[in-house]
């Protein structure tokens, strides 16, 4: 395995856990490269306004706030590029990590912040039709569907927000509820169900999406009854919930059964000396911006300290 570049510090990943994780090495002197990932920013790159970040006081839109952590981590020092982490050897060290399939990084430490993606129902037309009508980011596609009727599935916070962005745009957002409670917070459950425009489907499930190259419709089921029916609709929105970007480091960390990195509690330390993780690919209770940050703070002070006990820095 040729190598071409030795670091102190690798960070993986690019939402607030890695840019902050970048700040704080940086600051520390530990010269970090971050590699962006295939979503530069992350999910808050796909977000609306945000209100509940502090410091904000007027709320900031997602995308804008990402911009100013690259831009704070970049004013510190980071290294910061434009690359995939693609496969993990932890077998010795320095660690190895090889980005877009081709390069190995040699790393004394490495911060893991790689979040976390949708997911989707997997049904057989959300696949087919995924960018013809059907979507799992209202903020990105909502627009398409500008005075037409749309469709979302989910119950939790992001599927409120999402069904809130949506009612301002498309005429009637029909909301597909699998069960007969909403996981939302109680705020957002208010917002939804006081919304002239959104209209909540309980107990209810996706069948299949209709239409042949774009999406016509969509045909749901009643899972208490069994009752069908079909209703026309131009955008199918999926907000069912995301699933920990950990895959690559399988079989050399510790993780949960639905493949979060467990830390040890209080710490960013994984099971592997060296190696630490932030954000949400460790955390799947708060997931939230702020302890996603708070997290790549830890990270960056857990690296300082083990580079320095270790004579590497
Ligand atoms: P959640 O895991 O909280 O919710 C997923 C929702 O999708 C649940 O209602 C779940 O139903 C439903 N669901 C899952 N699988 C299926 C399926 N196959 N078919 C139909 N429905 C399905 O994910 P979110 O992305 O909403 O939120 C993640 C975290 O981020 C949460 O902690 C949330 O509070 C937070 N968040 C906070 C925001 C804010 O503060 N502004 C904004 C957005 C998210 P069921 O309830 O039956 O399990």
């Amino acid at each position: 395995m040729a190598t071409n570049e030795r670091v102190q510090c690798l960070i993986i990943g690019s939402g607030p856990a890695g840019y902050t994780a970048a700040i704080y090495a940086s600051r520390a002197n530990l010269k970090p490269v971050l590699y962006q990932g295939i979503q530069p920013g992350g999910q808050l790159t796909i977000t609306t306004e945000v209100e509940n970040y502090p410091g904000y006081p007027d709320g900031i839109q997602g995308p804008d706030m990402m911009i100013n952590f690259e831009k704070q981590a970049a004013r510190m020092g980071a290294d910061i590029r434009f690359g995939l982490a693609t496969k993990a050897d932890f077998s010795t060290q320095p660690y190895k990590v090889q980005i877009d399939e081709e390069n190995w990084i040699e790393a004394d430490s490495v911060i893991i912040s790689t979040g976390a993606s949708a997911k989707w129902l997997g049904i057989e037309s959300e696949q087919r039709l995924n960018g013809y009508g059907v979507s799992a980011c209202a903020v990105c596609d909502g627009f398409f569907f500008k005075g037409k009727e749309v469709a979302i599935v989910g119950a939790g916070d992001t599927a409120a927000e999402e069904a809130l962005y949506l009612s301002k745009l498309c005429t009637t957002v029909h909301m597909f509820i699998r069960r007969d409670a909403m996981r939302a917070s109680k705020v957002m459950q208010e917002r939804v169900l006081k919304t002239s425009n959104i209209k909540v489907y309980w107990n209810t499930d996706t069948d299949e999406i209709l239409g042949d190259k774009k999406v016509s419709g969509v045909r749901f089921k009643n899972n208490k009854t069994g009752e069908k029916k079909e209703i026309a609709i131009s955008g199918f929105f999926v907000a069912i919930g995301h699933r920990p970007n950990s895959e690559i480091f399988k079989g050399w960390l510790d993780m949960d059964e639905a493949g979060y990195i467990k830390t040890i509690p209080g710490t960013s330390k994984t099971n592997l000396e060296g190696i630490f993780a932030s954000g949400d690919v460790q955390d799947k209770v708060y997931r939230q911006a702020i302890t996603a940050a708070g997290t790549g703070c830890m990270a960056a002070l857990d690296a300082e300290r083990y580079l320095s006990a270790k004579g590497l820095h």
